[in-house]
């Protein structure tokens, strides 16, 4: 199969797409978080398609994408106030809803959960995509799975070429991680995963939120957890990765006397003059932490190379989006981390 690119701003793009997704075909659509593998997600035989594309694990549910947000209620019921204020506040956006689903959404769509996640995306060329399709699109991220997202139509590219028929193609992606998960069917909201809305933010509108222990630590893959997504190894590589916390001079004093042939540092742009020995890759900048969220997942990809055995990455600390930078990239080290302040 030819597999097209289509530029968003293309006469005629979006026709084509909602062409194919109500024909049962897989699409990928970009987004404000990353681009997303699409299909009709009320159609079984095409979200089937879905995970034999991404050779995805059949416990790990899809994201259902709506155009506009009072489609919300066509797929949940026992919708709660807090959702309504979350979604006037937040969406368009990347944040994601998980309710109740109803009767019409298929079992692999929630790989058989009895809860949908539910996003509308701030991606105008998507939103127009879904709402000519007229049905809810089921996308996760394009990447092959456990691979580092895509950010980008080259990256979709890269993992789907002849596979699929079509990319759109709306240029690099704004936030660069994907949505933040809150699940709102228990009485205390809980966290999923971080993103593009941080824990502040939902906070403040929710007051209590509980973070899910998938989000801050190594689950084991028999473990039932709320988000399944979150056990698998993740948006990594295919070498060993280990974050070096600490200072930037102690971290750099202990990446300069272990770098090997074959390493390969990840570091912020502030931090390039430290390991000019090292040809050391950035991502962003510290200062600014929606940089690094923009540009770990491209990052990762080029570090995802058969030549490097070996990366050492440098991770935000703190809250905002920095908090869901480091979610990924501690995902991406199977939590492995040394503390340069510890070590001599
Ligand atoms: P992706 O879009 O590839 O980032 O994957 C979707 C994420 O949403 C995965 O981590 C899923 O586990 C999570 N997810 C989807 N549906 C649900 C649901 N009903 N309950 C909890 N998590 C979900
Ligand atoms: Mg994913």
């Amino acid at each position: 199969m030819e597999t097209r690119v289509l530029s968003a701003d293309q006469p005629g793009c979006a026709e084509a797409a909602a062409k194919l997704l109500q024909a049962g075909e897989l699409v990928a659509i970009p987004t404000e978080t990353v681009y997303g593998l699409g299909a009709n997600g009320l159609d079984e035989a095409a979200v089937a398609k879905i995970f034999k594309a991404k050779g995805r694990p059949q416990d790990n549910p899809l994201i259902l994408h709506i155009a506009d947000p009072d489609q919300l209620e066509l797929l949940c019921h026992h919708v709660p106030e807090s959702a309504y204020l979350l979604a006037k506040l937040f969406w368009p956006g990347p944040l994601t809803i998980v309710l109740p689903a109803r009767d019409i959404i298929p079992k692999c769509t929630t790989a058989g959960l009895p809860t949908v996640a539910v996003r509308c995306p701030d991606c105008e060329i998507t939103r127009q995509i879904i709402r000519l399709s007229g049905t809810p699109v089921a996308a996760p991220s394009a990447n092959l799975s456990g691979k580092p997202s895509t950010t980008t139509a080259e990256h979709v590219l890269n993992d789907h070429s002849g596979k699929i028929p079509l990319i759109v193609d709306d240029g690099p992606c704004r936030v660069g991680v994907e949505s933040t998960i809150v699940d709102l069917t228990e009485n205390t909201p809980r966290l999923l995963r971080p993103g593009g809305i941080t824990p502040e933010q939902l906070k403040e509108v929710l007051g209590d939120l509980i973070v899910d222990k998938a989000v801050t630590a190594q689950i084991d893959k028999d473990a039932v957890v709320k988000a399944p997504g979150m056990k698998y190894r993740h948006y990594a590589p295919q070498c060993q990765v280990i974050i070096v916390a600490g200072s930037r001079e102690r971290a750099a004093a202990y990446i300069n006397s272990h770098f090997v042939p074959g390493d390969r540092v990840l570091c912020f742009e502030e931090e390039l003059p430290l390991y000019k020995d090292c040809s050391p890759l950035t991502y962003g900048s510290e200062a600014d932490a929606a940089t690094l969220s923009a540009g770990l997942f491209a990052a990762l990809r080029q570090l995802d190379d058969p030549r490097v055995q070996r990366v050492f990455a440098r991770c935000p600390t703190g809250g905002g989006i920095a908090y869901a930078v480091q979610n990924r990239l501690k995902k991406a080290a199977a939590f492995q981390i040394i503390d340069a302040e510890a070590v001599v």
